[in-house]
C-alpha cells in the first residue's frame, strides 16, 4: 500500500512534460508537429519562434504593445481564413 503522500510523487513522476506557452504534449503537439525546445525545457519549438520573433519585435519597435499586438494577430488569422473559405467557395469561378 502506498501512503497518500508517495501516489502525490509518482503522479507528478508519470505527469506528462508540457509547453508552458501554449500547453502542448507529447501525444498532443502543435500543429504543424513542435520538438522541446533546446534553450528552455519547459518550451516547445513552435513557442520559441513565437517568443524569439516578440523578442526581436519588443527590441526594434517604437513603443510595443503586447495587446494590440495580439489584436492584429487575430486579424490576420480571421484574414487568412477568409481567404481560405474564398478560395474554396469560388474554386472554378472567376477573378
Ligand atoms: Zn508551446
Ligand atoms: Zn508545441
Amino acid at each position: 500500500m502506498n501512503s497518500i503522500g508517495e501516489n502525490i510523487v509518482a503522479r507528478k513522476r508519470n505527469e506528462q512534460r508540457k509547453c508552458q506557452v501554449c500547453s502542448c504534449t507529447e501525444t498532443t503537439p502543435c500543429n504543424p508537429p513542435c520538438a522541446w525546445s533546446d534553450i528552455d525545457a519547459g518550451l516547445c519549438t513552435t513557442c520559441e519562434e513565437a517568443a524569439n520573433a516578440v523578442a526581436i519585435w519588443i527590441a526594434e519597435s517604437h513603443q510595443p504593445d503586447t495587446a494590440a499586438l495580439l489584436k492584429q494577430a487575430r486579424v490576420i488569422l480571421l484574414d487568412a481564413a477568409l481567404a481560405e473559405a474564398l478560395k474554396a467557395y469560388g474554386a472554378g469561378g472567376g477573378q
